[in-house]
């Protein structure tokens, strides 16, 4: 409350009760009005009217319970703003166990700070089962997230059975478009599914629309791309498994993770 207000054409101070006493002007007893914080009484304040006092504002009280309220709203609205990301970083399909990874690979760390997404670029992470790839993929998917990109984190085994559950055995494009169309798409385990015509056939109408349409995938794998390509193939489809495995080695840079097992560690 403003301890001004207009008076005879002029701004005046609000008056407190000792000014009202010392001026001799005649009001009538306050209402009391507690603090909310502590309960004291908050100083009233007035203003000459008529030869007498209105009392029309409380003062503050000067206790700190205001201050107070203020910051636990502020850590209320952050606990909020933190619960917000965090649904939308599950959202994505970050699986719990990775909601809060981090991570120090420098290559996925120039990665974020590059323009390369944009140019449609993504990252082959491989390396040995337990050497961290779904941890790094994880990292990465949040920063993505946090970055406003509309990011889908889906192994390809998933990824396989949401196309079918959605579309059964067609060919239909449809049951492949949230993957075809994200922002960000992360596949992990890219080597797991089966190769089978169908999963050939989607795998590479994903990454393949992907590729025409500029937009980044970030593959983890436990296989290498030769040996992705030579494990894809194993179902007799090779021209297939060989025009993915291009996609990939076209758009997306390698990281490897290593031969160690970090699962034992960290
Ligand atoms: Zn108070």
């Amino acid at each position: 409350m403003e301890k001004e207000y207009w008076g005879g054409g002029e701004k005046r101070d609000l008056i407190t009760l000792d000014e009202a006493n010392s001026l001799g002007i005649p009001f009538d007893e306050p209402e009391r009005v507690p603090c909310p914080f502590c309960g004291k009484d908050l100083p009233p304040l007035g203003m000459e009217f008529m030869g007498q006092i209105r009392w029309v504002a409380r003062g503050k009280c000067g206790c700190g319970g205001e201050a107070e309220a203020a910051r636990e709203a502020a850590a209320r609205e952050q606990a909020e703003q933190q619960r917000k990301a965090a649904k939308k970083v599950s959202d994505a399909g970050v699986k719990p166990r990775f909601a809060n990874a981090v991570t120090s690979n420098p290559l996925i760390s120039r990665y974020l700070t590059e323009d390369a997404m944009r140019e449609g670029r993504g990252l082959y992470i491989h390396g040995a089962v337990g050497s961290g790839k779904t941890h790094a993929a994880s990292a990465l998917a949040r920063a993505l997230v946090y970055e406003g990109e509309s990011v889908v984190m889906t192994t390809s085994i998933d990824m396989l059975d949401e196309v079918k559950s959605s579309y059964g055995e067609s060919f239909s494009s449809q049951g492949t478009s949230r993957f075809r169309k994200c922002g960000v798409l992360i596949v992990d385990d890219l080597g797991k599914e089966g190769a089978s015509s169908w999963v050939l056939t989607t795998l590479f109408q994903i990454f393949n629309g992907r590729y025409e349409s500029l937009l980044p995938t970030i593959v983890t794998s436990q296989y290498s791309l030769e040996g992705l390509e030579r494990r894809m193939s194993r179902g007799g489809e090779s021209e297939t498994a060989h025009a993915i495995a291009s996609r990939i080695r076209e758009t997306c840079t390698p990281v490897f993770t290593g031969r160690a097992d970090r699962r034992s560690g960290a």
